[in-house]
């Protein structure tokens, strides 16, 4: 059922425990709008956890309580429980935090690609992120904004908007960005926290940027994360691909990255191409400017279905 910001605000009386999870693969938005939430619904009194399966980057350790987001296998639930999915299309984008919903299902997202699943959904697709859709139902019940919830929700906004580069950036984006700020948000302090390269990542760059290739008369760029490059990168991929994205004259850029033989992550990312269209193709979704799925092939066979299906698309 699709919720008004009046209903949602009625649900949480409801309930005393309260579990939030988010997408695998966190990003700054899934993780600062758990904390966000986390924060407030602890004032309100309630038992809340926070669960992600998977591990938290590093450069969101900073934030106030992300330390106390836990991986599936280490929580307790039952039916009693309000399951609140942030920033995901569906429970299975939350891995095996999914296997822990026994109850009731609310999912807070903004992706066109969003699957209608839950009991109770408020899907904001003209937002540019999940803490964007937060931050207004909070002004909107007249929250008292602290400066730990403020900081989670414009590092949300932030980097879902490529800080206030890309073409989802509204007038309501910088009006929310700038409410937060207001509340004790510090864009100086989050930029440095998430810019911060230790010199093996600045390393780790210099042979990514090595593997930058160029399809469709320099229109598409890709990366391709084998296990050889992913030696020097680790497993946090995600801020590469704009690099890729950057090249001048590049209108579609994507990652392949190596999970197993037969199992490829791929990110998207675009100027012009409905890359959510693209992304849909092989099961997956997003944006129409930032998608992604996962193809069941070898890395080399799912680059050549992938470049295939942009070319198609433009
Ligand atoms: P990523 O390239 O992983 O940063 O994803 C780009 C955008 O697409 C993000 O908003 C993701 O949440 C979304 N996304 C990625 N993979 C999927 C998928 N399989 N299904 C739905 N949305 C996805
Ligand atoms: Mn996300
Ligand atoms: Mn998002």
């Amino acid at each position: 059922m699709n919720c008004t910001s009046h209903d949602l605000q009625n649900l949480w009386s409801r309930y005393h425990s309260i579990m939030l999870t988010a997408h695998v693969s966190p990003d700054g938005d899934a993780i600062g709008s758990l904390l966000a939430l986390y924060h407030w619904l602890k004032e309100q009194g309630k038992q809340v956890v926070m669960v992600v399966d998977d591990d938290i980057d590093d450069k969101f350790k900073f934030l106030d309580g992300a330390e106390a987001i836990q991986k599936p296998n280490a929580v307790h639930t039952d039916g009693q429980w309000l399951y609140v999915v942030l920033d995901a299309t569906s429970a299975d984008r939350c891995g095996k935090a999914a296997d822990l919903i026994q109850g009731k299902v609310l999912n807070i997202d903004h992706h066109i690609s969003n699957e209608h699943f839950a009991d109770w959904e408020f899907v904001r697709p003209d937002v540019a992120a999940t803490g964007e859709a937060l931050t207004a139902l909070f002004l909107e019940w007249g929250v008292g904004m602290t400066a730990a919830m403020a900081q989670a929700l414009y590092m949300a906004i932030a980097t879902d908007c490529g800080f206030f580069k890309f073409s989802n950036t509204t007038g309501h984006t910088l009006r929310m960005a700038a409410n937060l700020v207001d509340a004790g948000a510090a864009p100086n302090t989050i930029s440095e926290h998430l810019e911060a390269q230790s010199l093996i990542k600045l390393r780790a760059l210099s042979e990514v940027l090595k593997h930058i290739e160029l399809f469709a008369g320099n229109t598409v760029a890709g990366i391709s994360f084998t296990p050889e490059v992913l030696k020097h990168t680790g497993e946090h991929t995600g801020g590469y691909i704009d690099y890729a994205r950057n090249v001048k004259g590049v209108d579609v850029a994507f990652t392949v990255k190596y999970i197993s033989d037969n199992e490829t992550r791929v990110s998207l990312r675009s100027k012009t191409v409905d890359v959510n269209a693209i992304a849909a193709v092989f099961g997956g979704g997003g944006h129409v400017r930032a998608a992604g799925c996962t193809i069941a092939e070898p890395l080399s066979k799912a680059k050549k279905m992938l470049v295939k299906e942009i070319i198609r698309n433009k």
